[in-house]
């Protein structure tokens, strides 16, 4: 999420004439949850503060038990030894719950957009020339093939670029002869 919107409450996404100024968050957002914010009646009374809050808790604060929470009960496979490769990373949390998405294909790519409605044109804005999915943002785009290219093993490269996105993740997560490997790799995601 764009830093210019992440702490963005109910009366900064107004406009003057109670509406909402929809181009600030109508391209994060998938088509039928655009749908269901422009069916709600937005009233903002003196008795609720105006506040963001995480729906997933009672409390209204974020927490990853929390979040684990709502995956467990979408049915994700929490048990799953990925799930717990990712948790276990000594990284910052936005990074493992940023791979967390990736290994699930959550990440809102140009071609994920067209799917949904939300742009025409799925390219890449990098290279302006291959379809922009999670494994092109994050691998196969040229921009990012000079990072890993400096990064893996020559002997390692073959591999590296052709493994499907989630064997991918889960190889170069996974502990290996390089103990430092998993969480460069998780940085080296993170910042592509
Ligand atoms: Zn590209």
């Amino acid at each position: 999420m764009p830093p210019s919107i992440i702490d963005c409450t109910v009366t900064y996404c107004r406009d003057e004439n109670n509406g909402l100024k929809w181009e600030l968050f109508s391209y994060l957002l998938p088509e039928d949850i655009l749908k269901s914010i422009a069916a709600c009646e937005i009233t903002i009374g003196d008795e609720w503060k105006d506040e963001l809050i995480w729906d997933g808790s009672t409390h209204g604060g974020f927490s990853v038990k929390s979040v684990l929470i709502i995956i467990q009960n979408e049915g994700s496979e929490i048990s799953d030894g990925l799930w717990r490769q990712i948790w276990r990373l000594k990284a910052p949390q936005r990074m493992r719950f940023f791979i967390w998405l990736t290994t699930h294909d959550r990440l809102m790519t140009n071609a994920h957009r067209v799917k949904r409605g939300l742009a025409t044109d799925p390219k890449c804005k990098s290279c302006i020339y291959e379809e922009e999915d999670t494994l092109h943002i994050l691998r196969d785009c040229i921009y990012a093939r000079e990072v890993w290219n400096k990064l893996v093993p020559v002997a390692e490269q073959d591999t590296f670029f052709t493994l499907p996105l989630n064997t991918w993740l889960r190889s170069n997560l996974e502990k290996s002869a390089r103990p430092i490997w998993p969480i460069l790799f998780t940085t080296a995601v993170w910042w592509l």
